[in-house]
């Protein structure tokens, strides 16, 4: 099975079927409580059947962790993969039509973040396949891509997320972080704004709330490594994680150590 070719169909068909939906009423229907715990929305569901739709194609067997079905076998045969995807992430953005959303997969031998071997990230909207194969770098619709070597804060462009409802907490922790920064962002699609630390577009992505789920990052995390930045814990540990639907984590990404230092120095 040659995953990456796979994963590249499945972005080439979400950008036909799913695309339709962007800024639609009908996109926003909703249809119950998905298994990563949010309202499953229509253009939801429309991409996480093309996703299925194409591993059935391919007849390939494996262990599907969505965000919205949560853990389901595919195909007929023992497999030893696992596929875990977010088929949109940044549904808020998609429903508005706001052009800022992505397509998730990551494809693993094992059901741990590190084991992640092939990744797609695909920004459906503006046409453009992040991709990573484990040990063989990253690319930005096939060219290779790397982070910034942007090192103070002063000069950065800095991804936040701040939705949650204890933001004060949140604003405590990042406060020294924050009154260094000029450039502050959040687009409101966590593995795409990793993917934007992984080609240089932006320099960091903070998102210590702890309430990302492992479906939205998979795949990023192996793009942003593969690029040659780094994505750990607030504490600076690994971030190794089960990969399932209800599992969620706290990270930096950072495009290089020095900018990952300057960050970690200043959070409480
Ligand atoms: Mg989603």
């Amino acid at each position: 099975m040659d995953w990456l070719d796979l994963l590249k169909e499945c972005s080439r068909r979400m950008r036909k079927e799913v695309l339709p939906f962007f800024g639609s009423p009908d996109a926003a229907i909703g249809f119950g409580t998905g298994a990563g715990g949010d309202v499953m929305k229509k253009i939801d569901l429309v991409a996480e059947k093309v996703l299925i739709d194409v591993l059935e194609d391919h007849e390939a067997s494996c262990t599907l962790i969505s965000e919205e079905t949560g853990t389901k076998k595919i195909g007929t045969q023992p497999s030893e993969f696992y596929i875990t995807a977010d088929p949109v992430d940044g549904t808020a953005n998609a429903v508005r039509g706001l052009p800022f959303m992505a397509t998730s997969i990551a494809v693993s031998k094992a059901p741990y973040l590190q084991d992640v071997e092939t990744a797609l990230v695909a920004d459906l909207f503006h046409n453009v396949n992040y991709t990573a194969q484990m040990d063989k770098g990253a690319f930005r619709n096939g060219e290779k891509i790397k982070p910034s070597t942007t090192s103070s804060l002063e000069e950065a462009v800095l991804g936040v997320d701040f939705n949650t409802l204890r933001l004060g907490e949140l604003v405590a922790s990042l406060e020294e972080v924050l009154v260094r920064t000029r450039h502050l962002r959040h687009f409101g699609a966590n593995a795409l704004e990793i993917c934007y630390v992984a080609d240089g577009t932006t320099d960091a992505f903070i998102d210590i709330r702890g309430k990302l789920r492992v479906t939205d990052f998979a795949a990023a995390y192996l793009i942003l490594l593969e690029a040659g930045g780094i994505m750990v814990t607030p504490e600076g540990t690994e971030l190794n994680v089960p990969l399932a639907a209800d599992q969620r984590a706290a990270f930096i990404a950072a495009a290089n150590e020095k900018i990952y230092r300057t960050i970690k120095e200043f959070l409480a």
